[in-house]
């Protein structure tokens, strides 16, 4: 399982299908990506391999930044359903993530009660919070932290709003999580460096229960209180 996004001047869905590719051995059950444009959010999943869903995807829809998926199932069976990426209650926020929930249950008891879910999986439920806290503060920056703070359990989560097409959100917890940063007009996020040699070989390393932003000239790395870290990035290997 593994995650990429990716944010900058040319066509995502090539440069997602192919980083999901990479990540192929880490194992899988199901796969999607989403892509967001000026039409908003379009959204191809599959339960199967990365050929079915490079099938699924619509060569149609040309959009500069998106995230992907392969899933792991750990809750809910794999079906497309319950494939990532998952979507909040209004379809403002969509979210990729790998790992386990631990405190989903409570978290959905405490915060979600007026929710109708969509799927089985704990991962729906932070997507869900996103939402409901960005309600409750007016700037998602701040919800987003807030929401990692409530978090109990691994992750590597990518997160996109509707409304800002220039941003991606990040954060990691006991799961390997990195920004690649692009020479020009671009970064990604990948859960291996391996998936994003083919763009780049600079990459951030994250640390657990950070919030960080990726926009396509610009990371910002925050501690969940909202206050900036500096940290200088690192030249890959590459194998060859
Ligand atoms: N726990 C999540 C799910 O079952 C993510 C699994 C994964 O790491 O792929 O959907």
């Amino acid at each position: 399982c593994g995650i990429v996004g990716y944010i900058g001047q040319q066509d995502t869905k090539e440069i997602l299908l192919n980083g999901l590719q990479k990540l192929e051995y880490r194992g899988y059950d199901s796969a999607g990506i989403s892509v967001l444009n000026n039409n908003g959010v379009h959204l191809f999943k599959v339960k199967g391999r990365i050929a079915a869903l490079r099938e699924e995807v619509d060569e149609n829809v040309h959009a500069t930044m998106g995230i992907g998926h392969t899933r792991w199932a750990t809750h809910g069976a794999p079906s497309v359903e319950n494939a990532h990426p998952h979507q909040s209650a209004s379809g403002r926020f969509t979210l990729v993530h790998n790992g386990v929930i631990e405190n989903y249950t409570a978290l959905r008891d405490e915060y979600l009660k007026d929710v109708q879910l969509k799927s089985e999986t704990d991962t729906e439920v932070i997507v869900q919070l996103v939402e409901k806290l960005s309600e409750q503060y007016n700037d998602v920056e701040k919800a987003f932290r807030e929401a990692v703070r409530l978090l109990d359990g691994s992750y590597a989560i990518a997160l996109m709003d509707e409304q800002d097409p220039d941003q991606i959100y990040v954060a990691k917890n006991k799961s390997p999580l990195l920004v690649g940063l692009g020479e020009d007009g671009f970064n990604v996020v990948s859960s291996d460096s391996l998936a994003m040699l083919q763009v780049t070989d600079r990459f951030v390393e994250l640390m657990d229960k950070e919030a960080v932003m990726v926009r396509r000239d610009q990371v910002t790395i925050q501690d969940l209180d909202g206050h900036e870290i500096e940290r200088e990035p690192f030249t890959a290997e590459i194998d060859a």
